[in-house]
């Protein structure tokens, strides 16, 4: 596939448009949404385009995949978000490559940041909360049940990890309503979290390329888009 900054440039232009369309319906122009670019599959010369076409946060699925365009790019030149599962194995390199780990799924891997960073006195990766809102078996993430979420967030606050937010993957191939359902769930979750441990959960991200303008009026902070951006992925 050819792509250049800017082809890039025009795509995230006509996803500007369309989140603005997005806010206005629902009533909310003017509010932030941030795009995330979703990198994994494609080579670091593509992620150096999205940078170049003004996108500061990149999002990766796979620790080593990431890391090596990490690594390519610099750690500096854009903020790195891992948002695929990843094993406790892995967290030591997540930590070291990234600097958000937004997937944390398991209490498991929120015990291992904490051991490798707050438990070491080092910084740790800003952190969002990974809801499986779809209950889909192939999606991680949480529980959406309320308790068992809230018992959850308890435990890794417990830790000392700072949380900024949610996380989730809409259902696949689900309909227009299963779709806004899901969207709705997280921010209703994350509304009832606030409340009843007087904690701030300001981000949510939610909305991939087939489902980013739902999210949008569900209330998404981030959107991650991959293929809007970059056209179909390369290699899986
Ligand atoms: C791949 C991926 C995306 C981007 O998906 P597109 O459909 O290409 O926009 C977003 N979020 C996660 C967690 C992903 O794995």
């Amino acid at each position: 596939m050819i792509t250049s900054v800017e082809i890039i440039k025009s795509n995230l232009q006509t996803a500007i448009e369309r989140v603005e369309d997005a806010l206005n319906s629902c009533g909310e122009p003017g509010r932030t949404v941030t795009i995330m670019a979703v990198t994994k599959t494609h080579p670091a010369s593509i992620a150096a385009m999205a940078i170049e076409a003004g996108v500061t946060l990149l999002g990766e699925n796979r620790v080593s995949e990431g890391g090596r365009k990490v690594k390519i790019l610099g750690k500096n030149a854009a903020e790195f978000h891992m948002i695929g599962p990843i094993h406790t194995g892995e967290v030591r390199q997540a930590v070291r490559d990234f600097h958000w780990i937004d997937s944390v799924g398991r209490l498991k891997i929120a015990r291992e940041i904490a051991r490798r960073t707050v438990s070491k006195g080092d910084e740790q990766p800003g952190i969002l909360i990974e809801v499986n809102t779809s209950r889909e078996a192939s999606k991680h993430g949480f529980n959406p049940d309320y308790h068992l979420l809230r018992d959850a967030l308890g435990e890794i606050l417990e830790l000392g990890l700072r949380i900024s937010g949610l996380m989730t993957v809409g259902p696949l191939g689900g309909t227009e309503l299963d779709t806004s359902e899901a969207f709705a769930l997280l921010r209703n979750l994350r509304d009832r979290l606030e409340r009843d441990c007087g904690y701030e959960l300001p981000e949510l991200s939610m909305g991939m390329s087939d489902d980013f303008v739902p999210a949008v009026a569900e209330g998404a902070t981030t959107i991650r888009l991959g293929r809007y951006l970059f056209g179909p992925r390369q290699i899986d």
